[in-house]
């Protein structure tokens, strides 16, 4: 007798919000979306840990947010612009002009000319 036990990753939106991106500063739908590591036994889940929840913006930017921010926005109808966040991933810089993707480095953006710093 053998068992099968792998541990994978897991991903999940609750909800869409609208709020204010912390990273790139526009307002849009956010996601809230919970992480965890589950632990499978034959490939069905046996137990979860690790959770957080983060809201997450198309702009690439993850915010993590509290368990209790997290059930309050989904349960409560508190909107993302009244909890508190940490950016933890920042999405690419974008010009603030034209808008468009550039690279860390750039001092100009090479589509429009607007200077970036
Ligand atoms: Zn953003
Ligand atoms: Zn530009």
């Amino acid at each position: 007798m053998f068992f099968i036990i792998d541990i994978m990753p897991g991903l999940k939106v609750l909800k869409l919000l609208v709020g204010t991106c912390r990273s790139c500063h526009h307002q849009g739908e956010l996601e809230l979306i919970k992480t965890y590591q589950c632990l499978r036994l034959f490939f069905i889940p046996v137990f979860k840990w690790h959770t957080r929840y983060f809201l997450r913006h198309s702009c690439g930017a993850m915010m993590a947010v509290s368990e209790e921010d997290a059930i309050a926005m989904l349960h409560v109808g508190i909107m993302p612009d009244q909890v508190q966040v940490e950016v933890m991933e920042k999405g690419p810089v974008r010009c603030a002009t034209c808008g468009r993707i550039l690279e860390e480095d750039f001092i100009c953006c090479p589509y429009c000319g607007n200077n970036t710093k």
